[in-house]
């Protein structure tokens, strides 16, 4: 088989037209088979005859001279034609001057049925085969075009039941993949050698003849016929299929115009054929010439439509008919000269593979079908009997629905994992819960707050910002836990309280002047890090805004076109919306304040009772180990009597446990009151600073995303800290919380409780690591049983 393997050139061969009077002096075929030798006598039109001869050697890929029109197919048209088969275009076609055989070649003589030609023989092949590869469905078309004086024409036209060109006419249309196809062109279905001869034979018919002064019978048009094969797989059901397009081209005589002594309607026709020959030669040269990337396809319906069918993805065969006079050895030397041109023009023929959507869905549908029996068959092993992989009907969707609600409420305790769908099907009711929560905190907020649009606030947000950074110069960077909120100029909605409304109009008029000398000084969006500084408390727990400081640093440049500093919106917040939760925090603070002074003062008296029950224990003790060593005093009735110091001693040690006793109980009474009210301060503030937060964002156009996750209290940007959970980490609280630690021994049985829940506080506070810090301060009480006491309580 003669199919071109990538990389490799057109094959080009040579036939001549059997002649009496063969120029044997100035044409000479090789003994190689494949070269060809012209000699030209010099100047000889010119009438110079100096018998000097000119000598050009052609080496193509064969010579065909006196060879039969069957050896002709085998070693020109077969490889082509088997190559199509599989799936590779393919074109064969013939070139040389008018008379030189090319119709001889291809379509052969019509009325004998040996000296048939290259085309009724392919036709032949691909019926063969086709009937042979059984294992392949394979459908034929037939399309022949006549490119005529640059008009498209097609040849088919006149058959019965042709459809007939469309309103925009004929044309060459490139296609997706880099081919191109005729527009226009009639498509016929050919099922069998026969109806393929009788579609050529009704082509011929109707090709226009014109005169012409060498050969009366020529055409003096370029002619393709073209046969569409498509081939699919009859064993696999396989989606895939291929397609190929033989290309049979009989072009139009070369010989140059001066030499016809045309005229008239013929000449216009010459010229033609010139042009389009001299473009299909310039194409040729540039498909030859692989630095250059663009190819003049387009400047003839010739060139255009070979588009495809010359070299690239095709498998090209060109013969080049010669006819092997003296009078025609110019004519012959050009013929060779792009016989030669064309053998340079590369191949890379690969074989047009598809897939057909229309298989592939079919194919997948019963590949599904199979994994569904296989899956059922799984199920019957594995006990798991009833299992439907079908899309969930409408009662599925309501009771995983219902699982879902019943999931959010606490009243179900698991959804049980069933199937692929079933889960997909949880996450979306999941979702559906979430998003509708998510609606109805919005409708809430949106009827809380006046719903103000950015466009008619802008202004107002800008001088807000502008006034807070001017209150916040100097701390923007030194101090304060920075908060990024970058703000998409677009898509924004301010949630307003009325009075909030007014306080901005009023900084609004402040603060023109200072927004107008900043303007055109911000850094791009996104690179904005707003500064909020924490509100400082000192000891006492008041509160003093280091932004009522004069100015320490260098000025911040100042943006326009962000959300006041948190800082001052917080007190603003505090002094407006937040006012009456800033209120009870502050009467908690004040109770918690006296209430923490309270168990100093009760911790003092204890560890001073404690202190005072030990020495006089020590006293007593030693008192008694004395008289001991003395002997035991008694009574004049013989009862064991104490003597009076040891009397009051012991009177004292009691009074003073009873004394500590009342102290300890009222210390722990305080302990836990300071307890809760810390719990209440704290949850105030965070009530506070929560509601501060999310007014802050609805109120200072933050975009919906990062709404969102602030609402999952997901970090803002990394590195930064959401304001709610630094100002909850005060320093000085910290310390404060610190000092009032206090240790209980563990060998009071009472303390052990209050220890643990103090601890477990603690610890959900995170103040743990502090915790383990403390000295333990421990005293063991001498003595027995009865008189067991906590040890001294630590005070810092
Ligand atoms: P073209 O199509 O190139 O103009 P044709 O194929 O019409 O030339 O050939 C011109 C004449 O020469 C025709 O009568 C044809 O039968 C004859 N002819 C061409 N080549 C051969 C050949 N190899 N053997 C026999 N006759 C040939
Ligand atoms: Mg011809």
């Amino acid at each position: 088989m003669m199919i071109a393997h990538p990389g490799s050139e057109v094959r080009v061969l040579v036939r001549s037209r059997p002649t009496a009077n063969f120029a044997q002096e100035l044409i000479e075929y090789l003994p190689d088979g494949q070269t060809v030798s012209v000699h030209q006598r010099k100047d000889s039109r010119k009438g110079v005859v100096n018998n000097q001869l000119s000598s050009w050697s052609f080496r193509l890929d064969g010579v065909l001279h006196d060879v039969s029109q069957e050896e002709v197919y085998g070693r020109v048209g077969r490889g082509v034609v088997l190559g199509a088969l599989e799936g590779y275009n393919g074109t064969v076609m013939c070139f040389g001057q008018t008379g030189a055989g090319k119709t001889y070649t291809m379509t052969g003589a019509t009325e004998n049925y040996k000296q048939r030609g290259i085309i009724p023989r392919a036709l032949q092949e691909v019926f063969h085969e086709v009937e042979q590869r059984s294992d392949h469905a394979f459908s034929v078309h037939l399309s022949f075009l006549e490119i005529y004086n640059e008009t498209l024409v097609d040849l088919l036209a006149s058959v019965r039941g042709c459809p007939g060109v469309g309103p925009g006419g004929m044309a060459v249309v490139e296609e997706a993949g880099g081919g191109v196809s005729v527009r226009g062109l009639s498509l016929h279905p050919v099922h069998s050698e026969e109806v393929a001869l009788n579609l050529l034979f009704e082509g011929e018919m109707n090709r226009i003849i014109g005169a012409h002064a060498l050969n009366k019978n020529s055409s003096r048009s370029h002619c393709i016929l073209t046969v569409h094969i498509e081939s699919r797989s009859r064993t696999l059901s396989d989606a895939k299929y291929v397609t190929s397009k033989l290309n049979l081209v009989d072009l139009a005589g070369s010989e140059r115009l001066g030499k016809t002594g045309s005229e008239g309607q013929v000449l216009k026709e010459a010229m033609y054929i010139n042009k389009s020959l001299s473009f299909l030669e310039q194409a040729i040269l540039a498909l030859a010439d692989r630095r250059r990337d663009h190819v003049p396809f387009r400047q003839t319906k010739l060139t255009h439509a070979l588009k495809d069918s010359l070299g690239g993805n095709c498998n090209t065969v060109l013969v080049a008919n010669i006819y092997g006079e003296a009078s025609q050895i110019e004519e012959t030397l050009s013929t060779l000269r792009f016989a030669s041109r064309m053998k340079c023009v590369q191949m890379d023929p690969v074989v047009n593979e598809h897939t057909d959507p229309v298989l592939q869905v079919r194919k997948l549908e019963k590949e599904i079908q199979l994994l569904k029996q296989e899956l059922s068959i799984h199920n019957t092993l594995a006990n798991r009997m009833g299992m439907s992989y079908d899309t969930l009907s409408e009662t599925q969707v309501a009771e995983i629905q219902s699982q879902v609600r019943r999931y959010l409420e606490g009243s179900l305790d698991e959804i049980n994992i069933v199937s692929i769908r079933q889960i997909q099907e949880v996450f979306a009711q999941f979702k559906q819960a979430v998003q509708q929560q998510e609606q109805k905190v919005k409708a809430q907020l949106c009827q809380n707050y006046t719903l103000v649009e950015k466009a008619q606030s802008t202004a107002g947000s800008t001088a807000a910002k502008s006034q807070g950074s001017q209150g916040t110069v100097g701390v923007v960077e030194g101090h304060g836990f920075g908060v990024g909120l970058a703000v998409p100029s677009d898509r924004h909605i301010r949630l307003l309280s009325p009075g909030r409304t007014k306080a901005i109009k009023t900084k609004e008029l402040a603060s023109q002047g200072r927004k107008e000398a900043v303007e055109g000084r911000s850094p791009g969006p996104g690179k904005q890090v707003e500064s909020v500084n924490p509100v400082q408390r000192d000891r006492e727990g008041r509160e003093h805004d280091p932004q009522n400081q004069e100015p320490q640093g260098p000025q911040e440049p100042l943006r326009t076109d962000s959300p006041p500093p948190k800082a001052e919106a917080f007190e603003d917040f505090k002094a407006e919306r937040g006012s009456e939760i800033n209120r009870i925090l502050k009467e908690n603070k004040v109770v918690l304040l006296e209430r923490r002074a309270r168990l100093r003062e009760l911790t003092e008296c204890v560890n001073t009772a404690k202190r005072e029950i030990d020495s006089t224990s020590t006293a007593l003790h030693q008192w008694r180990d004395k008289r001991q060593s003395q002997g035991q005093f008694v009574s004049a009735e013989g009862v064991p009597v104490l003597d009076e110091a040891e009397l009051s001693l012991t009177l004292r040690l009691r009074e003073l446990k009873t004394q500590y006793r009342q102290q300890y109980e009222e210390l722990r009474g305080t302990k836990a009151e300071v307890s809760y009210c810390q719990h209440l301060v704290d949850q105030c503030r965070t009530r506070l600073l929560t509601e501060f937060e999310s007014w802050y964002n609805e109120s200072f156009l933050l975009p919906e995303e990062v709404q969102a996750m602030l609402r999952s209290g997901g970090p803002i940007r990394p590195g930064l800290v959401p304001v709610y959970k630094a100002l909850a980490l005060e320093e000085d609280e910290q310390d404060h919380f610190e000092r009032l630690r206090y240790e209980l021994v563990a060998d009071s049985p009472s303390a052990i409780s209050f220890y643990n829940a103090q601890n477990r506080t603690v610890q959900r506070r995170n103040y743990s690591k502090a915790m383990s810090q403390t000295p333990v301060q421990k005293t063991t009480p001498r003595g027995s049983g009865r008189s067991k006491l906590p040890a001294i309580l630590s005070v810092i």
